[in-house]
């Protein structure tokens, strides 16, 4: 099976491959991190500032050949359906887990997963008064990378927004062949 194949067998609504040339970190994505509007900035190894300056990051993507975009998208019964969102937010990072687990095991061992959201392996991260528990388990979202979501899924041919009454959620995955 190939790899868009087994992310839509893992449930993902939407999979393509990953424009690479689109993964240039962006200033203005790490300073909205900065704004702490998710409450995560300077709180976990896997967020700014503890995830590395846009230069590192970019040095690392840079040292992948390709990769593989993911969606999933969910109804909501209205806009303040905080249940749903949760609920969506929960079966992607799920399903986004087993994809990696996956391509791990067929032989992509040091692929880089960026999700959606801060790293949720600890109940509680060591930020920043210890060393992460689990360097290779732990995984920074895609705008800790500094990348602009929107963008990143319009060059690689996918929405980023379903439509009203929905909710999407988008993780990556970079491959090293
Ligand atoms: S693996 Fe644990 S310690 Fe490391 S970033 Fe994730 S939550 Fe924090």
């Amino acid at each position: 099976m190939d790899e868009l194949a087994m992310a839509l067998e893992l449930g993902f609504s939407q999979a393509a491959p990953l424009a690479m040339e689109a993964l240039a970190p962006n200033a203005q994505v790490r300073a909205m991190c900065a704004a702490d509007r998710c409450g995560m900035y300077g709180r976990s190894w896997s967020c700014p500032p503890g995830c590395g300056t846009l230069g590192r990051l970019e040095r690392e993507m840079k040292g992948y050949a390709r990769g593989l975009l993911v969606q999933t998208t969910a109804p909501l019964e209205d806009e303040f359906d905080a249940a749903g969102m949760a609920q969506a937010r929960t079966r992607h990072r799920r399903s986004f887990e087993a994809l990696v687990r996956c391509l791990r095991r067929s032989g992509q061992q040091d692929c880089l997963p960026l999700t959606a959201g801060a790293c949720r392996v600890c109940l509680s991260c060591t930020y920043p008064g210890a060393p992460c528990r689990f360097p290779q388990k732990r995984m920074a979202s895609m705008e800790a990378c500094g990348l602009l979501v929107s963008e990143v899924c319009s060059r690689s041919g996918l929405g980023y927004f379903y439509g009203t009454g929905t909710v999407t959620y988008t993780s990556c995955v970079l491959l090293r062949r």
